[in-house]
């Protein structure tokens, strides 16, 4: 997969603001890795913590030696997927007392002692503030972070730079992803910083190719119903014929959280059957 860039650089400084070190865990659904951020001119806030790789501490601390620092100020995670908060504990461990904040949400199981953080809750940190936005759909605990010196946005895992984001069967939701998005279209944003990918420099174009992508989908959807597909497979044989059959796990999930959606909103009736896929039909006089 080509968005697996192995040239990508390991640490960068992609504005006066904002560093980046790379989270060492490249792979199918992360890319090239989890970008870590550093934000401020001085005592930086570390957004996310990558996946506990081993080589990301000795990375990070050699990057905060060169630009001069001796620790970050504090830790702020996107959401509770492990490849974000997977380095909680080892930097917890270098750097002892360090706080750590997340928007706490149907949560279990996470590390002793991680503060709450809220949407609108500001951060200021040395020259910069950050605006925690909540941001569901992908994870129903998911926070970006909006950056007004720069008009720019970290948008976690709601877009990424060079793929499209997984809604997960059980705490994704497709249309609170959608409300997700137009939300942070409605803040003005003009650069993002995606936790996996290069920098976005035209944040509306990429907020709209977003929305575009999900919308295509739905109506794919619906005309594959209208086909004759009724079950899940068969929807993503005739949807996603030109992707390589190993991804057809991920399309399913992707299929099934758009028919989650148009179910809710009366479009699709769901037959739920024993030991076999659902079959999915329109529902009788709704055209899109
Ligand atoms: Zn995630």
């Amino acid at each position: 997969m080509s968005w697996i860039d192995p040239e990508f650089p390991r640490t960068a400084e992609p504005s006066d603001l904002v560093g980046r070190v790379l989270g060492l865990n490249p792979g199918m659904l992360t890319g090239p890795g989890t970008n870590t951020y550093l934000v401020g001119r001085a005592d930086p806030i570390l957004i996310d913590t990558g996946a506990g790789v081993p080589d990301y501490v000795p990375l990070f601390e050699g990057y905060l030696r060169r630009r001069g620092w001796t620790r970050p100020a504090q830790i702020v995670l996107t959401h509770r997927h492990r490849d974000h908060m997977g380095g909680v504990a080892p930097l917890g461990d270098r750097f002892p007392g360090i706080r750590v904040s997340k928007m706490i949400f149907k949560d279990a199981g996470l590390p002793e002692g991680i503060h709450d953080l809220r949407d609108g809750q500001r951060i200021q940190g040395d020259g910069v503030t950050l605006v925690p936005v909540h941001t569901p759909g992908h994870a129903s605990d998911h926070l970006c972070y909006y950056l007004p010196e720069e008009q720019a946005l970290f948008t976690g895992d709601l877009i990424l730079g060079g793929s499209t984001t997984v809604i997960p069967d059980e705490d994704g939701d497709l249309g609170q992803y959608l409300d997700s998005l137009r939300r942070v279209q409605a803040l003005g944003v003009r650069r993002i910083y995606p936790a996996h990918g290069p920098v976005i420099e035209d944040a509306p174009a990429k907020i709209q190719e977003y929305l575009d992508h999900r919308m295509l989908r739905e109506r794919q959807i619906l005309a594959a119903l209208g086909n004759g597909a009724r079950t899940i497979p068969e929807m993503v044989k005739a949807i996603y014929a030109d992707v390589p059959e190993a991804l057809h796990g991920h399309a399913a999930m992707s299929v099934h959280s758009h028919l989650k959606k148009l179910k809710r909103e009366g479009r699709v009736l769901e037959e739920p059957l024993a030991g076999a896929p659902s079959r999915w039909t329109e529902a009788s006089g709704v055209r899109q």
